[in-house]
């Protein structure tokens, strides 16, 4: 026996399983697991990659200064109250490791996002699960939750993987009922994805007790860079940066990320796009008799009667080389998750599915 243990609450993370990406015997696979934007990152983004890996002798800025002036002049909001973080997985862990620790409460909702139970084990605090009502977010049942242990309520907005939303006054209804011990963060990976939501924002900027995180992995094509961001009260930013390693964004990662904020008109088309065809994926399979929600984000979630039934949509769109995610460890066995991809991709998708329902 070893002397040598890991941390109470360590070996209760399981090992994350990403994406498939891959099927065997199949060539032409189309991967719709993991909410990428099909069409990749702006070519500009690629450009500025490109051309900062002649600069790979130098260590990357520390303070992220100009990075954080292109997302405080696009959201219109103060880059002093910005914190980067490699993905907004990293922001998520920052907030876990300065604000909760051994006997403090983690809490989320039956089908959050999983690194909100892996952050919250990462620091020896309590994960706390609560309900959901029909795949959304209950804040009753959130306030119900909230005992005085409480130090961190994550909710994703759109959220993941159920790709349904919740409207700014419900989650004011939320940051008016919290202890003062505690903090509300506002997940907003999918926000662009959602017609006039500004994400969080406007509460980040009534409260202080609000954060909001953001991602370059969506929209902006960049998950394989890892950049994400949090918006808070300087305060708490300010802690945060305390614990950021001082170079934990590359320049590759740093200019990669700018470029790509300063091409939006590449970031319009990609929502345009989206929204056009979420709706013709959502209809076509409504009308194949799969139910689904209205969905505020990048994908959809197809619900079939039962996990077995689910299971064989999946298999018949792996032998088409559809690649999508089984919602399992979210608690939504009988669910699919379809990015939505390319126009091309998405007729792909529902061929296959009508192919399913006409053989089932
Ligand atoms: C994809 C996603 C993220 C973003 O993760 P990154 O670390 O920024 O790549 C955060 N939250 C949710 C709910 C997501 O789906």
């Amino acid at each position: 026996m070893t002397r040598i243990t890991p941390q109470p609450g360590i070996m209760d993370i399981a090992l994350y399983q990403g994406g498939a990406s891959h099927v065997d015997g199949v060539e032409d696979v189309l991967k719709l697991s993991s909410n990428e934007n099909p069409f990749g990152p702006s070519p500009k983004a690629v450009e500025a990659i490109r051309d900062a890996a002649a600069e790979m002798h130098r260590y990357p800025s520390t303070d992220h200064a100009e990075l954080r002036a292109a997302i405080g002049a696009l959201n219109g909001l103060d880059p002093e109250r910005v914190i980067c973080g490699v993905g907004s997985d990293e922001v998520l862990q920052f907030l876990c490791q300065a604000f909760a620790g051994p006997g403090d409460e983690v809490l989320y909702t039956e089908h959050g996002f999983a690194m909100y139970r892996i952050c919250a084990l990462m620091v020896g605090a309590t994960p706390v699960e609560v309900a959901e009502t029909e795949r959304r977010v209950d804040i009753d049942t959130l306030i119900a939750g909230l005992t005085d242990r409480t130090r961190i309520v994550f909710i994703a907005n759109p959220a993941n993987p159920t790709a349904t939303m919740l409207e700014t006054g419900e989650l004011v209804r939320l940051a008016d009922a919290l202890p003062p011990q505690c903090l509300l963060v506002i997940d907003s990976a999918y926000a662009e994805f959602a017609e006039g939501y500004d994400g969080g924002k406007s509460l980040v900027d009534a409260r202080s007790n609000v954060v909001m995180t953001r991602t370059f992995s969506k929209l902006y094509g960049l998950g394989g860079l890892r950049v994400g961001w949090g918006y808070a009260d300087r305060e708490i930013i300010e802690v945060l940066t305390r614990i950021r390693q001082p170079f934990n964004l590359s320049t590759v990662a740093l200019a990669g990320a700018e470029a790509a904020l300063k091409d939006q008109e590449f970031a319009d088309e990609c929502v345009q796009v989206n929204a056009a065809e979420r709706a013709r994926l959502t209809g076509g399979m409504r009308q194949l008799g799969i139910a689904c929600d209205d969905s505020h984000t990048n994908f959809v979630l197809a619900r079939f009667n039962d996990e077995a039934e689910a299971d064989k949509a999946d298999a018949h769109l792996k032998s088409h080389g559809i690649i999508v995610r089984l919602p399992k460890s979210y608690k939504l066995p009988h669910c699919l998750r379809i990015t939505v991809g390319r126009p091309a991709d998405n007729t792909r998708v529902l061929d296959a599915l009508a192919e399913f329902r006409g053989a089932a």
